[in-house]
């Protein structure tokens, strides 16, 4: 019977997740980023979402996991991209140190379109190249390393930055690393919870920030929810935070811009 269920359900929202495309109806939050040291607001990150019929939002991971294993992740990348430069085009333009970061899926990594689709839409919307960070997981880098390495210069040739995101669940070995040339490690929420009560949480951030800066690569931590954290990064030496303490995600016409 569990197992009905959960079938079930996969199929509904794989069907939400279809009509959503064909109506258009997903809708984009941006959740700021700030620099550790003086606050100031480096930039936001495109987050999907989708209500339900009840008008409260689906869980995004839920969507996303379910999308990513029916391959429909695909279009809603680049719907998500698509919108996301045109919403964010006027902020950035008028705000030129501000970057827009977007996830993608791993899946995109073998696909030999993604670069020239991302140039497209950088060049259909007039965004530009260089205020867009594309996020991919630490995990699925590593699973297609290669193809990940070859995307990652193809991208920094059109301008364009990587982040490596949810950094240190991903298990990518230290010298691994150093061949991989993105611009930012995010460093996952899990580290980040643990920061002010583990011993080993902290110096698994203190090496982290060390190497990332040796490799002249920005760190953003994640999902910070406390000011207490926030002191402890910034004693380690941490660039900038993305989390709940200092913004949570909201739509277009609700962002501050500060
Ligand atoms: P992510 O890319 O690591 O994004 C950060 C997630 O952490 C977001 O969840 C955000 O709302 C949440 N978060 C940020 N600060 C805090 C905090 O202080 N406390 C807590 N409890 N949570 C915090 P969200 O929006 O639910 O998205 C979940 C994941 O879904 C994202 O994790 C990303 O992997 C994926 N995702 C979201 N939008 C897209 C998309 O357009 N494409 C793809 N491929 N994946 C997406
Ligand atoms: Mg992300
Ligand atoms: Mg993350």
């Amino acid at each position: 019977m569990q197992m009905y269920d959960e079938l079930q359900k996969k199929y509904l929202t794989e069907r939400s997740l279809q009509q959503a495309l064909e109506n258009n109806s997903f809708e984009l939050f941006y959740q700021p980023q700030y620099n550790i040291t003086d606050k100031k607001l480096i930039g936001y990150e495109a987050l999907m979402r989708l209500k339900e019929e009840d008008g409260s939002y689906a869980s995004t991971q839920e969507l996303i996991n379910v999308a990513e294993r029916s391959g429909l992740i695909i279009k809603i990348d680049c719907w998500v991209l698509k919108n996301a430069l045109i919403q964010m085009k006027p902020i950035v333009l008028a705000n030129p140190e501000l970057e827009l970061s977007v996830n993608v899926s791993g899946r995109h990594l073998p696909r030999d379109s993604f670069l020239s689709e991302i140039s497209l839409f950088l060049k259909e919307t007039g965004f530009p190249a260089k205020n867009l960070k594309i996020e991919v997981t630490e995990s699925s880098f590593i699973r297609h390393m290669k193809k990940a390495v070859d995307i990652v210069n193809g991208l920094k040739n059109i301008g364009v930055k990587v982040a490596l995101d949810d950094f240190g669940t991903g298990y990518s070995s230290l010298n691994y690393l150093s061949e991989i040339p993105v611009d930012c490690l995010k460093i996952d929420k899990s580290f980040a919870d643990g920061i002010a009560s583990s011993t080993k949480d902290r110096k698994f951030i203190d090496v982290i920030i060390k190497l990332a800066h040796m490799m002249d690569c920005k760190v953003v931590c994640e999902g910070v929810e406390k000011e207490d954290q926030i002191s402890i990064l910034k004693e380690l030496g941490c660039d900038s935070v993305q989390g709940f303490v200092w913004g949570r995600p909201l739509p277009l016409e609700k962002l501050t811009l500060y």
